[in-house]
């Protein structure tokens, strides 16, 4: 039997039309503005150019003011903090992205921890992260966040079902185990000293590779009828590639991602959807 497709470039563009017409009552209450999200890019690695772009043309595009802020790759962390400072009090900005990697002469941590918490529209702060852990409302990073709008829209319920993630990132794994405990699954995280991957994988009524390593997941690790979602983005000369096996799992899993056009659309969806919440909690009617 084969698999359901979980098609994240659908659902991923009903997220937007929602946010759009959310940016739209927002604008209507506010005097005509529209949520502002301020990108900050230090240097020139040409992924994080196409990503912040992307992320620009996408926020315009469902009626948001974007502000972009691209810095010298030999920026100081202290110039850095001193922007990031000044977007926090700037009082038309909603949502603070600085993209990630920075330069080494940057301590992620230090740029992360001086975004105001009330725009921390990645929810990497650890203000962010400790309100997820607490089970509390807060800003939610956006992958993890899409991971779980793709299982809901695929129809699964995690309330009592066994999920199993592979990987521990501060990106993906960690608040993704929080997600799923908060939608009271039995969640366990594997890494890289994980003892029996397969064996635990086998466990999983929900799957998630977020690992980065090219078909790390074979089939036989497969639950049958199981919900697979391949967080993992491998470029080969084939183009992006999963950390699943996708034609083998494919034939075992109840539902899967493909990679592209599975979780990667969904990313940038719940960054839109992040910033107008965080408009709306900072302009409350
Ligand atoms: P990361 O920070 O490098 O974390 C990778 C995790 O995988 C770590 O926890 C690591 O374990 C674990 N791991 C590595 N090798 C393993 C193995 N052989 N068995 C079990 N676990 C293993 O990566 P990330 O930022 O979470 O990203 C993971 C993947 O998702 C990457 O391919 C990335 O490109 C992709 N991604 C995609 C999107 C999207 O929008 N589609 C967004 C974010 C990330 P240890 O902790 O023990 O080292």
């Amino acid at each position: 039997m084969s698999a359901r497709l979980i098609d994240g470039k659908a659902v991923a563009s009903r997220v937007r039309a929602r946010v759009a017409r959310e940016v739209e009552k927002f604008a209507a209450t506010h005097g005509g503005r529209a949520p502002g999200l301020a990108t900050v890019l230090v240097g020139d690695d040409p992924a994080s150019q196409l990503y912040v772009a992307s992320k620009r043309r996408q926020t315009e595009e469902v009626g948001m003011r974007s502000f972009h802020h691209g810095l010298d790759a030999a920026t100081s962390q202290d110039e850095l903090l001193a922007l990031i400072g000044e977007l926090g009090a700037d009082d038309e900005v909603d949502g603070i992205l600085v993209q990630l990697p920075l330069p080494e002469q940057i301590d992620q941590d230090a740029a992360i921890g001086a975004i105001d918490p009330a725009k921390d529209v990645d929810g990497l702060t650890a203000g962010s992260a400790g309100l997820l852990a607490q089970g509390r409302p807060g800003l939610v990073p956006c992958t993890p966040q899409g991971v779980m709008e793709l299982i809901r829209s695929s129809g699964v319920e995690p309330e009592g079902a066994e999920a199993v993630i592979v990987g521990r990132s501060i990106l993906v794994g960690r608040p993704l185990a929080s997600l799923l405990l908060n939608a009271s699954a039995t969640v366990t995280v594997c890494h890289s000293r994980t003892r029996d991957l397969a064996a635990t994988c086998r466990r999983a009524d929900i799957l998630v590779a977020a690992v980065g390593s090219l078909r790390l997941v074979k089939g036989d690790w497969i639950k049958p009828g199981a919900t697979v979602i391949d967080v993992g983005t491998n470029r080969t000369e084939d183009g992006l590639v999963g950390d699943v096996d996708f034609d083998a799992a494919r034939e075992v899993a109840g539902a899967i991602t493909p990679v592209p056009g599975g979780v990667g659309p969904m990313t940038i969806a719940m960054l839109l959807h992040n910033t107008v919440r965080a408009a709306s909690a900072r302009r409350p009617r």
